[in-house]
């Protein structure tokens, strides 16, 4: 039975983060093994949605670490690194107490410390048991497996005239809305909230972008909610809704769907063994877990983390490639011993849709005042400060802007700077950036 010194479960993007910092922290050849299901090795997830269905990202182009700016990690850095990467393996038990995994081959392969990064997976509306979510044609996107269906259909679907449907009206549902119309397919989006982006975006953030979308030919269908999917000969041909507020059930035609409805973590391997916290595996700020020598990383992780605004402690999962990064890099110091200071997070989010890139920073809660500022009818440079009681900053949103921008307002949240909202441009982006 081959035996590690440490082993990382899932090779999402985290694993290459993790193996990299591992090597920074002291890691020598043979001592690691990575398992991953995937036929691939790590690479940056975030081009999925981007640049792979427009075709300017393929791997090797994409592997990890270049979206962090690092060095691209393909198969042979691995081999020269003395790194054994187990892709096209599955994992069908993990035994936390005698520290074994067994592979589906039925071999078993143990560590002295274990990291888990097995990530998160979408919700497939067979969980919800909706009408027709399997006949083929709908397609979900997480991994290059289902990049490339999805980039198949997109040219079948063309090629015959067909049109597109994307349920759901989050970063997926965004993000591949705007890479089908800029394949020049007919797409319609289609999601039970008031507006785009509901949990983050204020109706006035929003309306820029659905004018956007609107304005390169997608139709945006809010306050709609999925019943079921019509087919023939096993393919769909149609997506059934009702309006949210109820009435007669209506049909739009679709030869291809997406569907983004938010992603669950991967934690049923560790069920009864582990500690678990907002639908993740509870770790500190070691990112260790409840049992000894067993840590988690990226999407699975739910990690303590201070309030920006209220101050308040809580387990929070955050499903981005920047926590992805970090967490990999602050469990690969703790399990080389290097007891790092506990983990810091500053919540980031960023997306690109057509022309347009965003960021935002810290927290956007109800609770607090949004500030908006820039010339949104020309959707070029705008955004929104959150403002505390005290007019500190929790939260800021910026479209387009310099990378000083972004760097400002990212450093201004993590200070809780004072904005003192009172007489401040706000219909010029550089008066309000000016002002903090
Ligand atoms: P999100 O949580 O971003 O969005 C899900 C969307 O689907 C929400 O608008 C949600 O509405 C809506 N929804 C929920 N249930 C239904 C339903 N039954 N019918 C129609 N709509 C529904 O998840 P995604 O699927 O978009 O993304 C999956 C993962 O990928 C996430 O981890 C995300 O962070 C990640 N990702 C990140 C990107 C980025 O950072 N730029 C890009 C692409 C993916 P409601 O809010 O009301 O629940």
């Amino acid at each position: 039975m081959p035996t590690y010194k440490i082993v990382i479960l899932g090779g999402g993007n985290a694993s290459g983060y993790a193996a990299r910092a591992l090597i920074e922290n002291g890691l020598k050849a043979g001592e690691l093994a990575i398992i991953t299901e995937e036929n691939y090795v790590a690479y940056e997830r975030p081009a999925l949605s981007k640049g792979y269905l427009v075709g300017a990202a393929r791997l090797p182009g994409f592997h990890t670490c270049v979206g962090g700016g690092g060095e691209r990690q393909p198969p042979e850095w691995y081999g020269e690194k003395g790194i054994a990467y187990l892709t096209g393996s599955r994992v069908t038990k993990a035994d936390l107490a005698t520290k074994a995994l067994t592979l589906e081959s039925g071999e078993v392969v143990s560590y002295d410390k274990l990291i888990i990064a097995t990530g998160a997976r979408p919700i497939f509306l067979t969980e919800f048991k909706t009408p027709g979510a399997d006949l083929r044609g709908l397609h979900y996107l997480r991994d290059v497996k289902d990049a490339d269906a999805l980039v198949a259909a997109m040219a079948a679907t063309k090629e015959a005239g067909g049109k597109a449907v994307v349920v759901g009206g989050g970063y997926i549902g965004m993000e591949v809305a705007a890479g089908l119309a800029a394949n020049g397919l007919p797409v319609t989006m289609v999601f039970p909230d008031e507006r785009l982006m509901q949990r983050l975006f204020t109706p006035q953030l929003a309306a820029v972008y659905e004018r956007l979308y609107e304005g390169k030919g997608v139709k945006v269908l809010k306050g709609v909610k999925v019943t079921g999917f019509a087919g023939a000969d096993g393919k769909v041909t149609a997506v059934e809704y009702v309006a949210a507020a109820g009435g007669e059930a209506q049909q739009l035609e679709a030869s291809l769907v997406v569907v983004g409805v938010g992603a669950r973590a991967n934690v049923e391997l560790f069920a009864g063994q582990l500690e678990v916290a907002a639908g993740g595996i509870k770790v500190d700020g070691q990112m260790a877990t409840s049992v000894p020598d067993v840590y988690a990383i990226g999407d699975v992780a739910a990690f303590p983390l201070t309030s920006i605004a209220t101050g308040d402690v809580s387990y929070v999962r955050q499903e981005h490639v920047t926590h992805c990064r970090l967490s990999a890099a602050q469990a690969a110091k703790a399990v080389m011993g290097l007891s790092p200071a506990p983990y810091d997070y500053l919540p980031f989010f960023y997306s690109r849709v057509f022309s347009l890139s965003w960021v935002f920073y810290g927290e956007a809660p109800a609770s607090t005042t949004p500030l908006h500022f820039g010339d949104t009818e020309e959707a070029k440079t705008f955004g929104c400060l959150w403002l505390g009681a005290g007019g500190q900053l929790v939260g800021a949103f910026l479209e387009g802007g310099s990378a000083e921008d972004a760097a400002l307002l990212k450093s201004a949240v993590a200070a809780r700077v004072a904005v003192a909202a009172e007489g401040l441009d706000t219909a010029s982006s550089a008066a309000t950036l000016a002002a903090i």
